[in-house]
């Protein structure tokens, strides 16, 4: 993980220095990870189910990069289990690459609501990358923003390139789920979350 993160961060510092050298662009390509599957539902909330909401938001992200020359693999395709391990070696095939996890949230106390991005403890590049993605959701629709922040999750642990993993709001909240089970919000959220990668791969300045 150290190790990775130095290599990117000279990437985008060199980056800032170089102008627009399409060389110098901290990444090419995009993993796009859905959360769970399979066996895995991930969480549950007023008929809503993580694994269904993740995979249908990572095709719509999958779709606008694509539309704009960017490159994009995805962990799972279909409702199947995927481990963690399998899951970040998708991330580490093309050395430029950055992996961005999609989940959605629930809680037992139900009156919690927002988005949530983050990035593993120490890493600068998952830190820029988790700030540009968060401060791009509730731009066009306010919902509650709960910051970016370290974690020390799984599947950030072993991917071995920058990573940050979004929880796009919380599915145990009822006004939230009516939010999130819409397709309109899907694609709303889907078209914020390629805002911020954009941000991220020109960085202004
Ligand atoms: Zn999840």
């Amino acid at each position: 993980m150290r190790l990775a993160f130095l290599i990117n961060a000279a990437v985008v510092l060199s980056g800032f220095t170089a102008g627009p050298l399409n060389a110098l662009e901290p990444f090419n390509k995009v993993v796009l990870d859905p959360g769970h599957g399979g066996k895995d539902p991930g969480s549950l909330g007023f008929g809503l189910v993580e694994k269904n909401l993740t995979l249908d938001l990572a095709k719509r992200i999958e779709k606008i990069l694509v539309g704009k020359g960017i490159s994009v693999d995805l962990t799972r395709r279909t409702d199947e289990y995927v481990d963690f391990e399998t899951r970040s070696k998708v991330a580490s095939l093309s050395s430029k690459t950055i992996l961005v996890s999609l989940h959605f949230n629930a809680h037992a106390d139900r009156s919690i609501s927002g988005t949530e991005t983050l990035y593993w403890p120490g890493s600068e590049s998952g830190r820029e990358l988790a700030s540009y993605i968060q401060s791009e959701l509730g731009r066009r629709l306010v919902t509650r923003n709960r910051g970016f922040r370290p974690e020390r999750l799984k599947i950030l642990e072993l991917t071995q390139a920058t990573s940050v993993l979004i929880e796009c709001g919380f599915i145990s909240n009822r006004w939230e789920s009516q939010r999130c089970g819409s397709e309109w919000f899907r694609q709303i959220l889907a078209e914020e979350i390629v805002q911020g990668i954009l941000r991220y791969r020109t960085p202004a300045g």
